[in-house]
Order: structure tokens, then sequence, then C-alpha cells
């Protein structure tokens, strides 16, 4: 028997009042709640009626679906594939040709105002559309009836959120985001390159339980999962702070595990819970598999973080954070040349972020607090 509410279908899948509970207790953690709302989502999983999911593909190589699908506890694909009550995905579905085109028209149709849509991937606006075209239109119109049929849009992936890799200098396709192709949809961007399956949980967890989308930061994305800094949450950054680099790929600090900031990791400039909710059931995440943030969730990644392996323009020993006093004492350990010196001096000057002001859920920013030498020195 089909099931209506989420907590139905949990129950179908075996999964006791105890793991339901933690459940929620997780979420409650995903989304920076305290434990006293664990009762009030415990309370809607269990009354609300499990939402309708379109998903739509544009220009994508699949990675969110394939996220999706392998994540676990609680698993992803149980709560997509089951939960939540997944009626179109082209990825997956069995229905193909006239029969699944007729199926998305009559879900839009009957369902009007009262499901939700995910895209995954750019949508290409140049030359009315036409270099993404699905059953003999665009995915641009497509979308348009989609997004802007629904109650609410999660853009999955960085593609969705910012045009993301399509959207790379020269972008021939034209290619954007969904709030940028549909500026009047109510669009929520899980960027991410590709998205985190818990995330999407949390999100959806959010709106069942309040009837409402998270805060959102200054691109669109929910604050919970985009609110922090990668670098203050990575578990590197001791190693950061004491001088401890890798040098060399495969070096004997890589090997030990140590920050990778020399690499180029761009923790220092992203933001995302990665370090926290990692990927793959919470087993690892890029800089945990020995490999330096890329910023995968920032728009124009592609083109403003490229290269990847060039750090960033910030010298050895100084962080956002540094105080003049500690800008004095690194002075003194190390030796600096003058042009060290005049980008200390401009850090020190243009430095107006408070300390710990991201830790404490303040409007992220994503490239701003940076002041001094140039992206590529
Ligand atoms: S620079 Fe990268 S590896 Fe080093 S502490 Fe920051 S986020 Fe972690």
């Amino acid at each position: 028997m089909a099931s209506d509410t989420l907590f139905d279908a949990l129950i179908e899948h075996d999964i006791s009042r105890r793991d339901f509970i933690k459940f929620c207790t997780a979420m409650a953690a995903a989304l920076g709640l305290s434990a006293g709302t664990v009762p009030r989502i415990a309370h809607a999983l269990q009354t609300k009626k499990k939402p309708i999911l379109l998903w739509l593909e544009m220009q994508s190589c699949t990675g969110d679906t394939e996220a999706l699908l392998r994540a676990t506890k609680p698993t992803a694909a149980e709560l997509v594939l089951d939960v939540l009550s997944l009626d179109y995905s082209e990825t997956i579905m069995a229905a193909a040709g006239h029969q699944a085109e007729k199926l998305l028209a009559d879900l839009v149709k009957n369902h009007k105002g009262a499901y939700f849509a995910a895209v995954e991937g750019s949508i290409p606006v140049k030359d009315g559309g036409i270099h993404c075209c699905i059953g003999g239109r665009s995915g641009l119109e497509i979308a348009r009836e989609v997004c802007g049929n629904a109650l609410a849009t999660f853009a999955m992936g960085t593609c969705a959120c910012f045009g993301g890799i399509p959207h790379a200098s020269p972008n021939p396709t034209g290619a954007v985001g969904v709030k940028e192709a549909f500026p009047n949809a109510t669009v929520l961007n899980l960027a991410g390159c590709p998205v985190n399956a818990e995330n999407i949980t949390a999100a959806i967890v959010h709106y069942l339980t309040f009837g409402s989308l998270p805060a959102v930061d200054a691109f669109g994305r929910p604050l919970f999962a985009f609110g922090k800094r990668i670098h203050d949450n990575c578990e590197r950054r001791a190693h950061f702070d004491a001088g401890q680099y890798t040098r060399q790929w495969g070096d004997d600090g890589h090997r030990r595990g140590w920050c990778m900031y020399y690499m180029g990791c761009k923790g220092p400039q992203a933001y995302q819970n990665c370090p926290t909710v990692r990927y793959n059931g919470g087993t690892s995440w890029p800089v945990g598999s020995g490999h330096g943030c890329v910023a995968c969730a920032a728009p124009n990644f592609w083109d403003e973080m490229t290269p990847f392996y060039r750090r960033l323009p910030q010298p050895f020993g100084i962080t956002v954070e540094t105080t003049a006093d500690k800008v004095g004492l690194t002075v003194t350990a190390v030796t600096l040349g003058g042009i060290l010196l005049h980008a200390i001096a401009r850090m020190v000057k243009h430095h107006t972020r408070p300390k710990g002001e991201a830790a404490q859920g303040a409007k992220p920013q994503e490239k701003t607090e940076w002041k001094g030498p140039s992206w590529h020195e």
C-alpha cells in the first residue's frame, strides 16, 4: 500500500520509532536548530503528506542524481525514491518518450502550485534555448513551465544554481542558473559539485516542519548548509595554524594529513558544510581524502577559483583572523620580503571583518575578506 506520510514510508522500510527520532534529531542538527524542535519535526513528518517532486535534467553530468543514489543513512535513495513522491525523473524512471512527456504535463496541470521542482544542470538561454532539447522542446521552455508552476524549486548542484561548468567562459550555450533564467520563481540554491544529499533532505524537512524554505545567504543558498566557512571547520585547520603544510603531493606532510593551503586549497574562501556533513554516508569529503577544496559551491568557481592547484594569494602564517599583534610575531619569526610586508600592511589596513564573524552565522561573503595581492599572484 502506498504510504501517504513520510513517517509511514519510513515504517514501511522497517525503520523503527527510535531510528525515526534519531532521524528527526539529525535533521534538527543539520538545520542548526535546538533539540527542542525535534518533537515539532517529528509531528510534521508524521502528519504531512509526502511532497511531490518533479526532477528535471538540463545541462549536467547527472552527478547530483548519482550523489543522491549513493547516499546512505538515512538513505537518501529511500528518501528520494520512496519517502518523497518522486513522480518524474528522466534519469531513473521507467517511462520514456511520449508516455513520459504526458506524465510530466499531467503532473504540472493536476498539482499546480503544490509540488516541488528540482532542476539538475544549467539552463541554456542562448538562441532560444536550442542547445538543450528534450522531446522536441527546449529545456528552457520545459523548465519555465515546471518551475513557474511549482511551490518552490530546488536548484540541485552548482550548475543549476549559477550555471556551473557550462557557464564557464566562453559559455557558448548561454548557460545560467535557474534563478537567473526565471527571476520570478521561488528557488533554493543547493550548490555544490555535486549537491549534498543531506542538505536536500534537511531543506525538505524544514519545509514540511515550518511551511517555508530555510533562510538563505546572498547567493540564495540555505544558511544552515552554507553559513560557515570550510576553513573554520576543516579537520586540517590545526595544521594550518601550526604552519604545517603539504608542499608537494605525496610528501611527508601530505601523508600526515597536513594542511593543503599551499597546494591550492580554496577552503579559506568557501562556505559549505562539507567538513561536518561529508559525503557518501559521512565517510569522507575532498579535503578528508587528500585533495584541496575547489570552492565548488561558489558562483563562477570554474573561472574564478582556477588554477585549482595554485595557492590563494595570502602570505605565509597570516590568516584573515590574524590580529595586528600576531602579524608582528609572524613577521619576527619569518623572514619576509618587501612584497610580502607590503601585502601584510594592505591586509591589516583593509581587514575589517570581526574575528569569529563567520562562525556566528553572519552574512557569508565568498571573496570579500581578502584585500591582498591579486588572485593570480
Ligand atoms: S586551507 Fe584547506 S586544508 Fe588547510 S585548513 Fe583550510 S580548508 Fe583545511
